[in-house]
C-alpha cells in the first residue's frame, strides 16, 4: 500500500488465542509499507505465524514523541501504515495516541480494523450490565493511591472495569473491598481465550479470599469488572392528584388520620404518604 491515500490503519492483534485474526487484518498488515508495533521482537512472533514478512519500526511510550513525526512523513509520502500493539486493540492502555492524534490532525485517514480487547471480551461475557460502563485502566500502584483511585469510583453507574497484573490483583482486590461496599458483585476474568481461561463471578467482599484460596488466580493476565453503583434513592413522589388529595385532608384532620385515609383510599404504601405528608407540613 503506496499511494497518495496512504493511511494510518490501527489493528487489533489476539489477546491470546493466534486464531482470533480477522482476515482483513491479516492483509492490512501484509499489505501495508510499514508496522508500527509496541515491542517488535512479540510482534515478529504473531507476524511468523500468519507468515507476514512487512518491515517494522518501533512505537512504545518512551520513543513515540521522537518516532510520530517520522512516520507522520511517510503517509504523507504515500506509505500506509499499520499501527499493532503487543496484544488487543491499540491505544488502549497500549501506545499510538500520538500518532493517531497527529495523523488526524494532519488530515489522514485513520481506519480500524477492528478486533480483541480484553475489556470488551471481559464485560460481554461477565454477565455485569453492559449498557453503561466505565473502564479506567490499571489502578495506581500503591495503596494510598489505590483507595484514594477507587473511592473517587464508588458512586459511578454502570459497570466499572480495570485492568491488573498478577502481581498487585491481589492488592486491588483487597483495597476495593476495604471502600466498596461488600455485596456488590465483581467478576474475575483472566487469561481469555489462553487455555487457563477462568471468569468467575463473586463479590467485592468475597475476592480477596477468592484469590487467596485458589493459587492459580494470581497468575496471568487480569480484567476486574465491578457491578456500578445502584441509583440514589431517588425520593418517590405522589401524582399530582394523590398530592391535591392529600393536602386537602392535611387540612381537616391530623396528620396521622390524613394519612390512613389517604393511604387506604389510593392503595399506596403508608411510608410515601407519611414522607409526602411530612414534606407538605413542613412546605
Ligand atoms: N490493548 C489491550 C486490549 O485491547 O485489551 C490491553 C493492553 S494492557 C497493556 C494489558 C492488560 O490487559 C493486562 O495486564 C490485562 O490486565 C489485560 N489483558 C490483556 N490480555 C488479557 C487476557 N487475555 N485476559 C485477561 N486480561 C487481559
Amino acid at each position: 500500500m503506496s499511494d497518495t491515500q496512504a493511511k494510518l490503519y490501527i489493528v487489533a492483534s489476539p489477546i491470546g488465542n493466534l486464531a482470533d485474526i480477522t482476515f482483513r487484518a491479516v492483509e492490512v498488515l501484509k499489505q501495508c509499507a510499514v508496522i508500527a508495533a509496541e515491542d517488535t521482537r512479540q510482534t515478529r512472533l504473531m507476524l511468523g505465524h500468519y507468515s507476514i514478512n512487512t518491515p517494522m519500526v518501533a512505537l512504545h511510550e518512551h520513543n513515540e514523541a521522537d518516532t510520530v513525526a517520522g512516520l507522520i512523513k511517510r503517509i504523507g509520502a504515500g506509505d500506509s501504515i499499520a499501527l499493532v500493539s503487543d496484544a488487543g486493540t491499540p491505544l488502549i492502555n497500549d501506545p499510538g495516541f500520538r500518532l493517531v492524534r497527529e495523523a488526524s490532525n494532519s488530515g489522514f485517514a485513520v481506519v480500524p480494523v477492528p478486533g480483541p480487547c480484553a475489556l470488551i471480551a471481559a464485560l460481554s461475557t461477565s454477565s455485569l450490565p453492559t449498557d453503561r460502563f466505565s473502564f479506567v485502566g490499571f489502578p495506581p500502584r500503591t495503596q494510598t493511591a489505590r483507595k484514594a483511585f477507587f473511592s473517587a469510583l464508588m458512586s459511578t453507574k454502570g459497570t466499572l472495569i480495570f485492568y491488573e497484573s498478577c502481581h498487585r490483583v491481589l492488592a486491588s482486590l483487597s483495597d476495593l473491598a476495604a471502600v466498596f461496599e461488600p455485596e456488590r458483585e465483581l467478576v474475575i476474568a483472566r487469561e481469555l481465550t489462553k487455555v487457563h481461561e477462568t471468569i468467575v463471578k463473586t463479590t467485592v467482599a468475597g475476592a480477596p479470599n477468592l484469590v487467596v484460596d485458589t493459587p492459580y488466580m494470581q497468575k496471568g493476565e487480569f480484567v476486574i469488572l465491578v457491578h456500578g453503583a445502584k441509583p440514589a434513592n431517588v425520593e418517590q413522589m405522589l401524582e399530582p392528584e394523590q398530592e391535591r388529595l392529600l393536602k386537602f385532608v392535611l387540612q381537616e384532620c391530623s396528620l396521622k388520620t390524613a394519612v390512613s385515609i389517604v393511604t387506604k383510599y389510593t392503595g399506596l404504601s403508608k411510608k410515601l404518604v407519611y414522607n409526602a405528608a411530612l414534606r407538605i407540613e413542613k412546605s
